[in-house]
């Protein structure tokens, strides 16, 4: 039997780089899939692939921010599978500037995108969880849910010109560990991933300026080339991950070997710890 039959996970951010590795995987291993993008085309794509392949999703797009998204999120999940099981708040990018250019807007747009966004969803998900984990402890039997948070190693080790996003994935960190005492009683295990470098579209190498609009703004994607290439020379094992590498650290706490492991912080960086 697949490791995750019968389970529902919610990916945020699920139409491209990890989170798609993500959602592919979670459904090759049997979940059923709530795929949310701020896009709605790869969103689209993600729910197909996983449909063609024998497997179960559904797509919830709009950005993570917007006021009433972590209750339409839960909502799609609850009203098209009747459950959750499994949360990966991975949605988010980064808008990089040293700290004297350092505006208002993008310090609070990284808050907003890799704390609150998260802190909304796992609030809109606690009345489920809890009544679930109430009927469960009453039958007797253990169900294990998984909360997985992606944060990064410029949160634990810090980064040059990532003020604004370290302190949030520093921040999203922090909750981790206060949520997985908080749930514990619930059984939901609540865990965080700290990528290193992950080859994206965020981490790709550059030749010229490329920009997304997220919540409209334009936010620059990429790292110049030259930047780039040195990465080998500094990570242990010789390379960026692959999305599917990076998704697959993320898998290992979303399965049922996890069930006794939480609050924990597991970096996938290939032996860069930040
Ligand atoms: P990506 O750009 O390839 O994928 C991120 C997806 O999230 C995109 O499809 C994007 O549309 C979506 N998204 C962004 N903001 C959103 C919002 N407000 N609402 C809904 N969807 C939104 O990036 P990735 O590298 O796969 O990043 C995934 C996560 O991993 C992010 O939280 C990022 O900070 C973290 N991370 C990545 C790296 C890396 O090296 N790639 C390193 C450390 C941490």
């Amino acid at each position: 039997m697949s490791k995750l039959e019968g389970k529902v996970a919610l990916v945020s951010g699920g139409g491209r780089g990890i989170g798609r590795a993500l959602c592919l995987k979670l459904a090759s291993e049997g979940a059923r899939v709530v795929v949310n993008d701020m896009d709605a085309d790869p969103a689209a794509e993600v729910i197909e692939k996983i449909a063609a392949s024998g497997g179960e999703a559904v797509a919830c797009v709009g950005s993570v921010t917007a006021n009433g998204f972590a209750e339409q999120f839960i909502g799609t999940a609850l009203d098209r599978f009747g459950t959750l099981d499994i949360i990966v708040n991975n949605a988010g990018y980064t808008d990089d500037a040293v700290i004297h250019k350092m505006r208002d807007d993008q310090f609070d747009a990284m808050i907003e995108v890799h704390v609150k966004a998260p802190f909304r969803i796992l609030r809109a998900a606690s009345h489920h969880i809890r009544e679930r984990a109430k009927a469960e402890a009453e039958q007797g039997i253990e169900v294990f849910r998984k909360v997985v948070n992606i944060s990064s190693i410029s949160g634990t080790g810090g980064n040059a010109g990532q003020a604004n996003y370290s302190a949030a994935k520093s921040a999203l960190h922090g909750m981790t560990r206060t949520l997985a005492k908080e749930w514990g009683r619930y059984k939901v295990n609540v865990n965080c991933v700290a990528f290193g470098y992950i080859l994206t579209r965020l981490s790709e190498g550059v030749d010229e300026k490329q920009t997304i609009n997220v919540d409209g703004r334009e936010v620059r994607i990429g790292v110049p080339r030259q930047q780039a290439e040195m990465a080998p020379n500094f990570i242990p094992l010789g390379r960026p991950g692959t999305p599917e590498e990076g998704a697959d650290g993320v898998y290992l706490l979303c399965s049922p070997e996890s069930n006794y492991i939480s609050g924990q912080l597991l970096v996938v960086g290939g032996g860069l710890t930040g």
